[in-house]
């Protein structure tokens, strides 16, 4: 499995918010990178021209006010786009990205979010002719309004299934992503909206590791039956600097 990482993505000055917060993706790279089976691979900053795909001139242009902002959600757009590539190629891949995406509209954004991640890569494959579809699982505590905005209402050719899963308990949670699984067709990749903070020591106090391993496992497995088992995810939320790294590391040994 690839890793998609740089380490300009340490750097915390680009905002004041918990996503930003310094070592928050220091303890996941230490983790992941003990793996010998994980390879690190090192993301370009996406293109204006990519951006555009999902967002309007003036959000470039309210984002490029900020120049070091700039830089770093370009740089986590093209992580995602890395991530993208790679798992269209049949290598399944992890981004530990940041800032996230998943609040990011097309002409707004809000929630520690900027650019959004999944839409930039989507469309990207998309308009290579790549694929025409795609199941986006977002995990995350709070729903990705973002990628609901952007990729529902975006190109009538390009069918995107979007799940947020609101079970109020762990074991139902997982069940209802597998039973949503199980009624797709027609997919030509995987992507997960991957935000810990949904776990159980995290703010929404829902999902143990366990769970984390097992959605990991589910992306793979119904991956692997509707499309050759291409599938990514990126990094969202998760808060606790203590608790993220082993939940992000559960996640990536179901899914790799
Ligand atoms: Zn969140």
């Amino acid at each position: 499995m690839k890793i998609v990482f740089h380490k300009r993505y340490y750097n915390s000055s680009y905002a004041m918010d918990p996503a930003a917060a310094p070592g928050r993706l220091e303890g996941i790279v230490d983790i992941l990178s003990k793996n010998k089976e994980y390879v690190f691979i090192e993301p370009k900053p996406a293109i204006k021209e990519d951006i555009l795909r999902a967002h309007t001139e003036r959000h470039f242009e309210y984002i490029e006010r900020n120049p070091l902002l700039l830089e770093l959600a370009s740089l986590a757009a093209g992580g995602a786009i890395l991530a993208a590539e790679e798992a269209y190629d049949g290598n399944p891949t992890f981004a530990v990205i940041r800032p996230p995406g998943h609040h990011a509209s097309a002409d707004s954004c809000w929630g520690f979010c900027y650019f959004n991640n999944i839409s930039v890569s989507l469309l990207k494959l998309f308009s290579e002719g790549k694929i025409k579809s795609a199941f986006v699982l977002d995990f995350d505590l709070h729903t990705g309004d973002g990628n609901i905005n952007i990729l529902s209402f975006k190109e009538e050719s390009f069918r995107v299934k979007i799940l947020n899963p609101d079970s109020s308990g762990r074991t139902g949670y997982i069940k209802e992503v597998k039973n949503y699984m199980e009624e797709l067709d027609n997919i030509d990749i995987f992507v997960a909206s991957a935000g810990f903070d949904q776990g159980i020591d995290d703010w929404g106090h829902l999902l143990y590791p366990e769970d984390y391993d097992d959605l990991g496992l589910l992306m793979k497995e119904y991956s692997e039956k509707l499309c050759e088992g291409r599938r990514y995810a990126l990094l969202e939320g998760g808060y606790n600097h203590d608790a993220l790294p082993k939940n992000v590391n559960s996640f990536c040994t179901g899914f790799k």
